[in-house]
Formats: structure tokens, C-alpha cells, sequence
């Protein structure tokens, strides 16, 4: 009886141990299988200059149609493929997805550009740009700057050197870059002048709270003047109200994205919402 109860002390133990690591690699799996069978979708949020209106790019946001779970947001999977394969085949899959769409409304006369999330990892992995630049071989239509890469800036400031070299082997395929969540890095600003960054994205926390936090609006305020100065351009996130998009057109911010433009949406509602959205500029 001794040893059965130690037999099954450990068992539970061994399971214990184990469940978070079985957990894991069931969920890889479930996400392999998914993008297997096409469950992964880009939602697009459009990028509006906010003085013209003009809708000038859209940003690529993945979402999982899961079988049981519904539509889940990369809040909900992208911390679990951190670091692995997947991730690379995930960003290889929405740079593929993204590039066909851009075709798609380059075709129909929207000369809109692309932007997609890269993580660091996949950036910094061995043979990034080869592949990238097969990705695009079949686009040779597709202007320069169509299709632009968001990197996190706490990923930028890692590995300055290899960032480096990596955004000017991309830029001679014509691709930009945008810093993404700038501002959340606590970083210094030197590197800024060495890294060949197109776009600042302000960070959306900052947008949020600028209206009510004098720290917040100095940031935004600083940042807008920062690209000015290094001739960046500058796109804030995170507009919820014609508050927001009001105070950033009058400090000078060129360019924005937010709820208070529009949601991120299916590729098929784009369209339609831009035919709406420069409607309403008639309308005001
Ligand atoms: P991000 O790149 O900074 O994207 C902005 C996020 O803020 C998106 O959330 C977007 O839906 C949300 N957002 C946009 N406007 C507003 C607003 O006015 N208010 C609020 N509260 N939120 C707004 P989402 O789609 O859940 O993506 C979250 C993050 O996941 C992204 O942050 C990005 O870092 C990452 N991500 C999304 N798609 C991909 C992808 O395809 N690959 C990779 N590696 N990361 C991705
Ligand atoms: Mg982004
Ligand atoms: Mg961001
Ligand atoms: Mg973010």
C-alpha cells in the first residue's frame, strides 16, 4: 500500500510539472494546424493623414478564428509562439497574406501601402531578408514603399549593429520600417540618427492620456518634434476621439491610426469604409 501511495504521489507530482510544458505544445500544435487550414486572418486598420484625410497605408493585425474559442486577437497567442519556429512561420504567412492583398488593391487603384508586425526574433533570424525578398519576387508591380515592416523599439535597440544592416538590405528591396510603440522603450535617442527608420509610431498609451496628463502630451509633443527633426515621418496610435485627432492635427502630427478612424476590419470592408470615411469629409 506504501509504495502504491508513493507511486501515485508521484504521479501527480510528474503531472504537475509537466502540464504547463504538455499545455504549451498542444497549443503550438493547434496553432500549427490552424494556419494549416487557413483559421488566421489579417484585419487591416487604416492609416489616415490627418489634415487631408487621405487614407495612405493600413496596418496588418492577425486574428485566430478558432474552432471552439471564436475570434481571438495575438493578445491570445503571440506570447506562446515567442522564440520559435512558429513565430517565423507566422510572420512568413502574413507578410505572404499581406503582399497578395496589396496586389489585390493596387489592382483596383488603391495605392495604399502595407504595414505588417515583424517580430525580433523572426527579423534577427538567419536568412530573414533571402526569404523576404523571394516573398516579393512575385510582386515587381508593387511600388517601392508599398510594403512596410513595424519593429518594436525595444527590439530595435537590442542588437543595433544587425538591425542595421538587416533595414538596409530590406530598404534596397524597397521595403521601410516604422519603430512601433515608440516612446515605451526608456531608451536613448542617439541611436535614432543611426538606424534608418522611416516612421515613428507614437505609442497609443501616450495618445490616450495626452488630453489629461501634461507628462503624456510633452511626449507626444516631443516625439512629433523628434521626427520632424531627424525627417521622419510620424503616425500616432490610438485615436479614439475627434478630441485626440484635433490635438494631434494641431501640434503637427502628419499622420494617425485609432478607433476614433476606424477599428481594424477584414480586407473586403476596406474599401467601402474609405468611400465613407472621405464622404464624411464632404459632409464637414
Ligand atoms: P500594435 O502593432 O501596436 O498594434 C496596435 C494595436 O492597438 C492593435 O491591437 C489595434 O487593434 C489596437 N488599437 C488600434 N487603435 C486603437 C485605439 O484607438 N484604442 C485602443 N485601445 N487600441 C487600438 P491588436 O490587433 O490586438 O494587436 C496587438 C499587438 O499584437 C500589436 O500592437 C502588435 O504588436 C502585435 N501584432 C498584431 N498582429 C501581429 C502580427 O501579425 N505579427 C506580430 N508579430 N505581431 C502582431
Ligand atoms: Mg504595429
Ligand atoms: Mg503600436
Ligand atoms: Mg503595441
Amino acid at each position: 500500500l506504501a509504495k502504491q501511495s508513493g507511486k501515485n504521489r508521484y504521479h501527480l507530482y510528474d503531472t504537475a510539472l509537466d502540464r504547463q510544458a504538455r499545455d504549451q505544445l498542444e497549443f503550438l500544435a493547434s496553432i500549427r494546424h490552424g494556419l494549416e487550414q487557413g483559421q488566421f486572418e489579417l484585419y487591416y486598420q487604416p492609416k489616415v493623414n490627418l489634415r487631408t484625410r487621405a487614407v495612405v497605408g493600413a496596418e496588418a493585425l492577425i486574428r485566430w478564428h478558432h474552432p471552439q474559442r471564436g475570434l481571438l486577437a495575438p493578445g491570445a497567442f503571440l506570447a506562446q509562439v515567442a522564440n520559435t519556429e512558429l513565430d517565423i512561420q507566422i510572420g512568413e504567412w502574413v507578410a505572404a497574406t499581406a503582399l497578395a492583398q496589396l496586389r489585390t488593391w493596387h489592382e483596383q487603384g488603391l495605392k495604399l501601402s502595407v504595414s505588417i508586425n515583424i517580430s525580433g526574433y523572426h527579423l534577427e533570424s538567419p536568412d530573414f531578408v533571402d526569404r523576404l525578398r523571394k516573398l516579393m519576387a512575385p510582386y515587381p508591380m508593387l511600388p517601392f514603399g508599398a510594403l512596410q515592416i513595424e519593429v518594436l523599439e525595444t527590439v530595435a535597440l537590442n542588437d543595433i549593429a544587425i538591425v542595421r544592416d538587416i533595414l538596409a538590405a530590406c530598404g534596397r528591396l524597397g521595403v521601410t520600417f516604422a519603430l512601433d510603440d515608440f516612446g515605451t522603450g526608456y531608451s536613448s535617442l542617439s541611436y535614432l540618427s543611426s538606424l534608418p527608420f522611416d516612421e515613428l509610431k507614437i505609442d497609443q498609451s501616450f495618445v490616450r492620456d495626452m488630453l489629461d496628463d501634461k507628462g503624456d502630451l510633452a511626449i507626444v509633443q516631443g516625439v512629433v518634434a523628434l521626427a520632424a527633426a531627424f525627417e521622419r515621418q510620424i503616425v500616432a496610435e490610438g485615436i479614439e476621439t475627434p478630441a485626440h485627432y484635433q490635438a494631434l492635427l494641431d501640434m503637427g502630427c502628419a499622420l494617425g491610426q485609432g478607433y476614433g478612424i476606424a477599428k481594424p476590419m477584414p480586407a473586403g470592408a476596406l474599401p467601402d469604409w474609405r468611400g465613407q470615411w472621405l464622404e464624411r469629409e464632404v459632409a464637414a
